[in-house]
């Protein structure tokens, strides 16, 4: 088939990618010029594992290519997809300007029949809002399907290829049919796709980020009275995990979560059950504990050091949001970094793949270090934001070397609490006491 994705960014860009694999003919549109012109030069924009190896295939075999015309992008067309940005508002409700701009273009656009497919994630409703602005000038006939986007960044292949299922919101046999066809290769394996009404597949996604936005932030308040408690909150996770109805995944105690999605689709969920006149308590709640839990290492850390962090030197080790990504979108690394520069600090931080684009935030007010040990030197204490795995198990005969003091501040649990005694760290970490 022919297959247009309007916006290339990490959603559009695995999509096309991993469509133009399966054998269709993809053309990937976006408005960023630079952006177009290095992906048309072959070159990947961002870092996700896996794509670059079907990246540079597809784009061989000429059924991958970009543009910034619209037009051109979606001539002959059967599926266009949307997948552009639906940030936060003003008022924390999806913006969906984007969308609709882009809604509106097609409707100038469309030579013949299209499918019309929301991948961003929208609130219910946004299809018929999609559908009316295309018919505003649309001549031809034409179908609005939402087909929410479930991959998780660091995995995005892995879960594009082979997803758990795929959810498609569509009224419309036609459409039906043209979804089914395209995503057929990626579920041999007998996952599902399951089809059903525009607003029911817009609120999918949102209850499926909110509830796992839930789950980490409840694992993160049981964290904190087991702090309170004396309890160790690894035992506890493994004493619940256990449980097959509640499962293993997403029980991991750290400083919050972060990245594009959780924090913007909780808020937006919550503007909706306002829209419709329901007070949505538990968003709220997940929320404030959220964003309370980024910073949540920061009074121990000026504890530590007697309330005065001026002249301190700190090494971080992970700013992405989570590890295998570049994307530092509401990363916890990032609020912590600003309070500490106003603190005084100074910063000397290490990340495997984000650095590049922490530059563009903060510039040269941290230093950015080759290695994990680059960063220690020097450093009064190791703080952790990321649980990338080279951090999991470096060599502590290097780090008891570099680093001024023993003392290491980790959110995201990397460290034994023996391993930790044995080795006469202070270590402060979520949900577990303190070794002294
Ligand atoms: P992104 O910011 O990485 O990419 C969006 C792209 O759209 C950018 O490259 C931008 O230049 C481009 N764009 C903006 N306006 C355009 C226009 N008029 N025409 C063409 N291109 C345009 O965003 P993303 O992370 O890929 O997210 C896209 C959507 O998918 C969002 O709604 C997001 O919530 C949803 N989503 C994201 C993820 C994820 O892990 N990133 C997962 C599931 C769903």
């Amino acid at each position: 088939m022919k297959i247009a994705v309007v916006g290339t960014g990490y959603v559009g860009l695995v999509t096309g990618t991993c469509f133009a694999e399966t054998g269709n003919n993809v053309t990937c549109v976006d408005i960023d010029t630079e952006k177009v012109n290095k992906l048309k030069k072959g070159k990947i924009t961002i870092y996700e594992p896996g794509l670059d190896v079907l990246f540079d295939r597809n784009i061989k075999q000429e059924r991958l290519k970009f543009t910034t015309n619209l037009e051109e992008g979606i001539k002959g067309a059967q599926i266009i997809f949307l997948a552009l940005p639906t940030p936060p508002g003003e008022d924390g409700s999806a913006d969906l300007k984007y969308v609709l701009q882009a809604a509106s273009d097609l409707g100038h656009l469309l030579e013949e029949y299209a499918v019309v497919v929301d991948k961003s994630t929208v609130p219910v409703g946004t299809a018929e809002k999609v559908h009316a602005k295309i018919a505003e000038n649309a001549k031809v006939d034409f179908d609005v399907v939402s087909n929410p986007e479930f991959l998780r960044e660091g995995v995005a292949v892995e879960d594009f290829m082979k997803p758990d299922r795929v959810v498609v919101g569509t009224s419309s046999e036609k459409a039906r049919k043209f979804m089914e066809k395209l995503y057929m290769p990626f579920v041999r394996q007998g996952n599902p796709i399951i089809f059903m009404d525009e607003r029911s597949a817009e609120m999918t996604k949102y209850a499926a980020n909110a509830f796992l936005a839930t789950k980490i932030t409840f694992m993160n308040e049981i964290a904190n009275l087991c702090e309170k408690a004396g309890a160790n909150v690894d035992n506890v996770r493994q004493g619940i995990g256990t449980d097959t109805r509640i499962g293993k995944r997403f029980l991991f105690a750290g400083i919050g979560y972060g990245g594009s999605c959780f924090p913007k689709d909780v808020q937006a969920l919550e503007k909706t059950a306002n829209e419709y006149e329901y007070d949505f308590k538990i968003l709220k709640s997940v929320m404030n504990v959220n964003q309370e839990q980024k910073t949540k290492l920061l009074p121990q850390l000026k504890g530590h050091f007697n309330n005065d962090l001026k002249g301190k030197t700190l090494a971080v080790w992970g700013l992405s949001f989570k590890p295998y990504t570049d994307d530092i979108r509401e990363a916890p690394s990032l609020e912590n970094i600003h309070a500490l520069l106003a603190e005084g600090v100074t910063i000397k931080a290490y990340d495997p793949e984000a650095m590049d684009n922490v530059k563009q935030v903060v510039g040269d007010k941290i230093e950015y270090t080759d290695s994990p040990y680059g960063a220690l030197l020097d450093a009064d204490a190791l703080l952790i934001f990321t649980e990338w795995p080279v951090f999991r198990t470096p060599d502590f005969e290097v780090v008891n070397k570099l680093l001024k003091n023993k003392v290491i501040f980790d959110g995201r649990n990397l460290f034994e609490l023996e391993q930790m005694q044995e080795l006469g760290y202070k270590y402060y970490s979520i949900g577990r006491e303190v070794v002294k």
